[in-house]
């Protein structure tokens, strides 16, 4: 068994009790490698947005192990103090909606999280700089989020959740407003990422234009993971 990466056993969680208890996630068993890209694909309500916001310490689950870069972080309850922390230096989340803060500009909305870590100011706009250039977005650096079109919002929330290097990047649904080109080039630039910086990658997608791009797939089905071999198709 993998030591870094993400590790989940037996993850379960309820929300509720009592007669209006829902139980969203049953039984699920996850391994992702350092440098490797995993869907995450299941029905509507199968539970696939309430798995990533457990591991990304947003919500807590109700038993289970989670274990992120060889550190137990959860296992029938917190293993960790300062969840905020966990959530600022290990995880990128890269959201369904783009919650971009409206009075930043697009540059400094994707170089705010290093900047907060105490990077310059000029470097961190230099990486973000760097990283709208990937995603062919660098033109709207000045602009206020709001003149951006969805798919533009969306590729720089993209580059917001790749920027500090995380050891775990969690992608819901990142290329659903996307067309065909653009959203096989968000899926190389994960994959980049995830060998360059050995960046574990969870990516929650329903998108067919890249689901055959994954060589491992997990399915939810009623709150249980069935792991299934992908077509690992190349995308350069
Ligand atoms: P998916 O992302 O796969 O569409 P979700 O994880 O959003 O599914 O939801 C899984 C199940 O958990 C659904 O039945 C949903 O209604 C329920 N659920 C999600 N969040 C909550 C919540 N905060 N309170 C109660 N039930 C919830
Ligand atoms: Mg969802």
């Amino acid at each position: 068994m993998s030591k870094q990466g993400i590790l989940i056993e037996h993850l379960s969680k309820r929300f509720g009790s009592g007669d209006t208890a829902v139980t969203a996630l049953k039984d699920i068993n996850m391994q992702v490698s350092p440098g490797e890209v995993v869907g995450l694909i299941g029905p509507s309500g199968s539970g696939k947005s309430t798995l990533l916001k457990c591991l990304g310490a947003v919500i807590s689950p109700t038993s289970g192990r989670m274990t992120l870069g060889g550190s137990v972080i959860f296992d029938n309850g917190w293993k960790m103090n300062d969840l905020s922390a966990l959530r600022r230096d290990k995880i990128g989340f890269v959201f369904q909606a783009p919650y971009l803060i409206p009075f930043l500009s697009v540059l400094d909305n994707v170089a705010l999280l290093p900047m907060l870590a105490g990077v310059p100011n000029r470097e961190a706009r230099e990486r973000a700089m760097n990283l709208l250039s990937s995603l062919d977005v660098q033109h709207r650096a000045q602009a206020e989020p709001v003149r951006l079109s969805g798919g533009e919002q969306q590729r720089v929330a993209i580059a917001r959740g790749l920027i500090n290097q995380p050891p775990v990047i969690l992608a819901d649904e990142p290329t659903a407003p996307l067309d065909s080109k653009r959203a096989l080039a968000v899926v190389r630039i994960l994959n980049d990422m995830a060998r360059q910086f050995e960046t574990a990658v969870i990516v929650v997608t329903h998108d067919e234009k890249i689901i055959p791009t994954f060589k491992r797939i997990y399915h939810i089905r009623d709150g249980v993971t069935h792991e299934e071999v992908g077509e690992g198709r190349h995308v350069g």
